[in-house]
């Protein structure tokens, strides 16, 4: 699982997260969701190690990655997270082939045999096999998207974290992907956290949602829970509620 204690963050003396609390179980599948601006990306980018806190502390599993009070940091290429985002993110250069199996050459775990076989399994799962061989700029978005996925199946311990990975999409293939992101999740037996502005989108794929208000956990809940029984409102109107 991940644990969050007391994380915030100041940018030139503003601050966008104010003492974030969030305990995430393992397997648990949860989304960040909340209105442009309210901190869903840099509470990712701390987990992820972009981002810095200004105070507070992270667990991931047994690990501590970052303790603002001890000034422990780990880099983000060691914390074992998978990361797809919205811009893809692909190296243009490489083939697919090779841009999934990037993260275990740059972190050399094992043989060149073994790396093969692991991003060959990972391509498999999103469906791409068969354009192992391409570069970035001949795949579709939605191809380059599922070439992101499998980079992060690959980096990925126990951790994927997700930024608004399906808004370039067009609907349709928006919602196909959701149910594929979800399906991985429970394939690879990940604890994820997503974050999206998109309320149908968390409603579908969540265990559990977070809702976000200007730096602040507003509610969390099941989408049952959200939906039913919305504590405020704030949460009542960005899900949609007339009142
Ligand atoms: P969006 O859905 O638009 O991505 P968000 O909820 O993910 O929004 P963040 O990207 O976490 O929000 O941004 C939270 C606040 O922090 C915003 O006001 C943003 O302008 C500010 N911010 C984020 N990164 C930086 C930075 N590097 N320097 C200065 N301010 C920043």
């Amino acid at each position: 699982g991940i644990a969050i204690e007391g994380l915030a963050k100041t940018f030139n003396s503003t601050r966008v997260l104010h003492s974030i609390d969030l305990r995430i179980e393992r397997g648990e599948f949860i989304t960040l969701l909340g209105p442009s601006g309210c901190g869903k990306t840099t509470t990712l980018r701390c987990v992820a190690g972009l981002e810095t806190p200004s105070a507070g502390r992270i667990r991931i599993g047994e690990d501590t990655v970052v303790d603002s009070e001890l000034a422990d940091f780990t880099p983000p290429h060691r914390r074992r997270v998978g990361m797809v985002f919205q811009s893809y993110a692909i190296w243009p250069h490489m083939s697919a082939r090779a841009n999934v199996e990037f993260p275990l050459r740059r972190r050399k775990q094992g043989s060149r045999a073994e790396q093969r076989a692991i991003a060959a399994r990972a391509l498999e799962s999103v469906g791409m096999s068969a354009y192992a061989e391409r570069y970035p700029h001949e795949l579709s978005g939605g191809q380059q998207q599922r070439i992101a996925l499998a980079r992060g199946l690959v980096a990925a311990g126990e951790v994927m974290l997700y930024d608004e990975p399906l808004s370039n999409l067009d609907a349709k293939l928006r919602v196909a992907m959701r149910d594929e992101v979800r399906r991985l999740h429970d394939e690879f037996g990940h604890t994820s956290i997503y974050v999206t502005h998109d309320q149908e989108e968390a409603l579908a794929i969540s265990d559990r949602i977070v809702i976000m208000n200007a730096g602040r956990i507003e509610q969390s809940g099941t989408p049952q829970e959200i939906f039913d029984a919305p504590t405020t409102r704030y949460v009542a109107d960005f899900i949609g509620f007339e009142n």
